[in-house]
């Protein structure tokens, strides 16, 4: 049996001497320690050994086990390193490889022109609210002085989702919103997606983008207006803009203007971007109707104040000089590009 013993001891460092990879110790020792390994076995006959042996032969099975486990502790402890040093060795990063090109995104130009409008504003006192995409028709229409079947409902084609909820069709759905919950003096923009049920064209869209201006407080006169709006539209263009106000009629305010201003392509002289006019359309205006203050909880008695909503597609087009409106949805990865 010593004999085995000593024979299996050879055997295994033969076979350790052979191995290539940690994987094979691992299976090396359970080959030799496992339950049906030839350690397993010796132990198993060591009952047959004359008793008076028994004692050393356990002793010397046991010594064998040890080695076993020790030398196989030692191999894996060497092969991992090895193995580690060599992966590190394969990975390493090769510095003078040229890098992987990102194509970044930009931003669209509608929300380009949205930022500068929102910065501009922010920057003159107003804090920014936002009202929701899908309204009831109060918000809308009927709250903002546009009783049910009045005509100038027709001014604006509704997408209805109900009888009562549609998209609304203008920012102005925040005015009541907001005045229902803050207090006099009110000094807000609303940005936002508006809807139109109208025949996508060259000059209109289905939905196209606003920024909503109002503000309310004592002694709002249509000077604080003309004030606003002069120097609003002079950081906008970035130069002292010409402004004009015309007489408009909105239902929610009155009286109610278009604002234009000098065309910034030819100075007033008329070209073909302001339709040989001289003037731009930039936005309509007005005074806060005394029916939507009262609607909204606020004294017209008392408070007095201004609403101008911005179309921000119209805004972009002239300022860039585009002439069709679809170029902004077509996601025409030429279009976009120019606006870095
Ligand atoms: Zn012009």
């Amino acid at each position: 049996m010593q004999h085995q013993v000593s024979s299996l001891r050879k055997k295994f460092q033969d076979e350790l001497g052979q191995v290539q990879h940690s994987k094979d110790v691992e299976n090396l020792k359970v080959k030799y320690l496992g339950k049906k390994g030839p350690v397993q076995d010796l132990m198993q006959h060591l009952r047959d050994a004359p008793p008076e042996t028994r004692p050393l032969i356990g002793q010397q099975i046991n010594e064998l086990k040890e080695e076993i486990t020790r030398l196989c502790e030692q191999a894996m402890h060497s092969f991992s390193q090895l193995e580690m040093a060599k992966r590190l060795t394969e990975e390493k990063i090769d510095v003078t490889l040229p890098g992987r090109r990102h194509h970044l995104g930009r931003e669209h130009p509608i929300n380009q022109a949205l930022d500068e409008v929102i910065e501009i504003l922010v920057g003159m006192g107003f804090s920014v609210q936002y009202g929701p995409d899908i309204d009831s028709d109060y918000y809308n229409y009927e709250g903002l002085n546009f009783p049910p079947d009045h005509p100038a409902r027709d001014m604006q084609d509704t997408f209805y989702i109900t009888k009562d909820m549609l998209l609304r069709s203008h920012t102005s759905n925040t005015q009541l919103r907001v005045m229902e919950k803050h207090k006099p003096p009110i000094r807000i923009i609303a940005p936002g997606t508006v809807y139109r049920n109208e025949t996508i064209s060259s000059r209109s869209h289905v939905f196209f983008h606003q920024v909503e201006g109002l503000y309310i407080d004592k002694n709002v006169s249509f000077a604080d207006l003309f004030s606003t709006m002069d120097e609003f539209l002079s950081k906008l263009f970035h130069t002292q803009v010409k402004t004009r106000f015309r007489p408009s009629y909105f239902p929610f305010v009155e009286p109610g203007l278009e604002v234009d201003v000098a065309c910034t392509s030819c100075n007033g002289k008329g070209c073909r971007l302001c339709k040989h006019s001289g003037w731009l359309e930039i936005c309509g205006a007005g005074m806060v109707h005394p029916e939507v203050l009262k609607n909204g909880g606020i004294n017209p008695e008392e408070y007095s104040g201004y609403a101008w909503g911005m179309g921000i597609e119209r805004l972009a087009m002239l300022r860039y000089g585009i002439k069709d409106i679809r170029m902004f949805t077509e996601n025409d990865m030429r279009f976009l590009e120019q606006f870095a």
